[in-house]
């Protein structure tokens, strides 16, 4: 290696060096374990995770439900601070404390130029979810240090102001959520539904009221879900076991249907009830990952001709738009923290995963210290 390839390294950092990560071995089966430490080529850059957390989509990949690769370090959620640069990125430094989103587009492909960095092609053309790589296609964030791709366009330096807790649920839960608001286009005034209070439901309802909802209806049966709902902004929750959500959304709204319905789960069921509760020409903003078919009842579309906008968004990253994010926690206007119920460390991740995927003691998200 010549110098003028050597990426920068923090001493001590050796090719032998090792780390503790959290690696997928087969369904049911992910372990913390010793593995190589990542060094950085071209355009990457290592960093050191400080606080990291546990998604859905991790949930699904521990029973086998979304396949990866086993051998694979699972994760996508990462706040660190910055332990190698390789060559060729710029304004940055060793110690910089950054915010990584869980999606990593490489800013220079087709579909990043053409403005869907979440479909990233990775240098060439367009590849469906390519964007999501971390603990997906290439190791995550579960772990002591992370290999960060196209480092360029991923690195989002976080203000001194704010802690590792207020923004780690920014890289994929916020910027998801906010995502459902946006792509939905809730315009002030609006009546919003938002079907399915957890993690991404609940920032879908902040998003809603940040874009100028005049009304925040959730949805859930759960009642920390419900409450932490109307802390989020909601103005009424609804328990579709007691009531029938459709009918009382007709109801709320003088017979008209909602503006917006943003369906945060993935099932028919939600998905069917978010069309129903929309207006003629109202939009369902789907943010849900549907396995199997999705059917999608005549009379619920009018036929094709009730001009609904029907739209999925997946997860936006890249530092610029972590950069927005990071200011609306910075400004007050938005605050992740409460979402934190609980905290682990690394080495104590398999309890971790069983509280979350259980949803046992109210959990909604958990904090992982490597
Ligand atoms: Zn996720
Ligand atoms: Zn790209």
């Amino acid at each position: 290696m010549t110098m003028a390839t050597m990426p920068t390294q923090r001493p001590g950092a050796g090719p032998a060096a090792t780390m503790r990560a959290a690696v997928f071995h087969g369904p049911s089966d992910i372990r913390v374990e010793e593995v190589p430490r990542p060094t950085p080529g071209p355009g990457e850059a290592v960093i050191r995770v400080t606080l990291t957390t546990i998604c859905g989509t991790d949930v699904h990949i521990l029973k086998g439900e979304y396949p990866v690769k086993p051998g694979l370090i699972v994760g996508h959620e990462p706040v660190g601070v910055i332990d190698q640069l390789g060559p060729g990125v710029v304004g940055y430094e060793i110690g910089d404390r950054v915010l990584v989103g869980a999606i990593t587009p490489c800013g220079q492909c087709h579909a990043c130029l053409g403005g869907k960095l979440s479909q990233c092609g990775h240098g060439t053309g367009y590849e469906a979810i390519g964007g999501w790589r971390f603990g997906n296609t290439i190791d995550g964030a579960q772990a002591e240090y992370l290999l960060v791709p196209s480092a360029q366009a991923n690195l989002a330096k976080i203000p001194e102001s704010l802690t590792d807790e207020q923004v780690v649920l920014l890289a994929d839960i916020a910027s998801t959520g906010f995502a459902g608001a946006e792509s939905g286009k809730v315009r002030i005034g609006d009546t919003v539904v938002v079907f399915a209070q957890g993690p991404i439901g609940l920032c879908a309802t902040a998003g809603a009221k940040l874009m100028g909802a005049a009304q925040v209806i959730g949805v859930d049966g759960d009642p920390t879900r419900a409450a932490m709902s109307l802390r989020m902004g909601a103005d009424i929750v609804l328990d579709p076991a007691k009531v029938d959500v459709v009918e009382e959304v007709k109801r709320i709204t003088g017979g008209i249907g909602a503006d917006v319905a943003i369906e945060a789960l993935g099932l028919q069921v939600t998905f069917e009830s978010a069309l129903r509760c929309v207006r003629p020409g109202g939009t369902v903003s789907s943010l849900g990952v549907y396995s199997g078919k999705l059917q999608m009842p005549y009379d619920a579309f009018a036929a094709g001709l009730g001009d609904h906008t029907i739209i999925t968004t997946l997860c936006p990253g890249g530092k610029e738009r972590m950069g927005r994010l990071l200011r609306m926690v910075e400004s007050g206007r938005f605050d992740p923290t409460p979402l934190i119920t609980h905290s682990f460390a690394l080495s104590d991740i398999g309890e971790a995963y069983r509280i979350f995927s259980n949803r046992l003691d109210g959990v909604l998200k958990v904090a992982i210290r490597p």
